[in-house]
């Protein structure tokens, strides 16, 4: 379902990310791990359309994200095209970035409004059958400032799987909370991973829900994918020096 091809990022003179090829099937869960700065956000942020790269490809369901194939060349993409791709991807935030001055409920129904056009009644029914599967339809009414971080991270979750995408991209969503409201959100990640159909892009520092998540895990050092393969491969019997001395800090 997505297909990064080449793609390399630069900020200036640092290059984040260096010609990276990398597939993920339909419904794979797919967790990228590695070293801070090593572009493990900058991977997903471009799957989001939220950072452009510097070059290649990367397309979703076959469709050309920033590009269009226009009689085998490529161009610039428009907007509507952009658009309608975007809605195939969510992407959830290690900052939950809930709009502070919106209730619980309009957070999840704003986007399907918005940019899918649903009626009110029909978001609504949507966001709160999403709400009742993070296990939040009693704070419907309630504003962001009035949750834990734990509890804001399943409304982040709520509203971005109520666009239906066909893969979501988790950005460390746990690293902000406090460690006993960490369990809360995994547990909601697990259902939703459990239930197969979208790909999964996890991006994470737990090591452990890796491994039990994961259909695959990459390992990202220097711009690079160091080693992947399944997580037992890649937890107990890894190759590179690189990786064997990462998660050394793990254990
Ligand atoms: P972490 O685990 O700490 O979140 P990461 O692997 O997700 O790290 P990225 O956030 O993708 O790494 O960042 C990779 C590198 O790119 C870092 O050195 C970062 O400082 C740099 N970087 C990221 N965004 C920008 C930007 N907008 N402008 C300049 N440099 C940036």
């Amino acid at each position: 379902v997505v297909k990064y091809s080449k793609v390399s990022k630069t900020y200036g003179e640092l290059e984040v990310l260096k010609e990276i090829d990398l597939d993920i099937a339909p419904g794979e869960k797919l967790a990228v791990i590695g070293p801070s700065g090593s572009g493990k956000t900058t991977l997903g942020r471009m799957l989001m359309t939220l950072e452009e790269p510097s070059s290649g490809t990367i397309e979703v369901d076959g469709e050309l994200l920033w590009h269009q194939r226009v009689q085998d060349r490529l161009v610039r993409a428009d907007e509507r095209h952009l658009h309608r791709i975007r809605g195939k991807v969510g992407m959830v935030f290690q900052h939950f970035n809930l709009f502070p001055h919106m209730n619980v409920l309009r957070n999840v129904t704003e986007a399907p409004c918005k940019v899918l056009g649903l009626s009110k009644e029909e978001a609504r029914e949507r966001a709160e059958s999403m709400l009742e599967k993070v296990g939040l339809l009693d704070k419907l009414d309630v504003y962001p400032s009035k949750l834990s971080g734990g509890q804001k991270q399943r409304v982040a979750i709520a509203r971005a799987l109520v666009m239906r995408p066909q893969v979501m991209v988790f950005d460390e969503v746990t690293s902000a909370l406090d460690p006993e409201l960490v369990g809360e959100v995994l547990e909601v990640i697990r259902e939703i991973a459990d239930e197969g159909n979208m790909a999964m892009m996890l991006i994470t520092h737990e090591m452990d829900f890796a491994r039990e998540i994961a259909d695959r895990v990459i390992f990202g050092a220097d711009g690079a994918i160091v080693e992947q393969g399944p997580p037992e491969a890649i937890f107990e019997d890894p190759q590179s020096e690189r990786l064997q001395s990462f998660l050394k800090r793990f254990r």
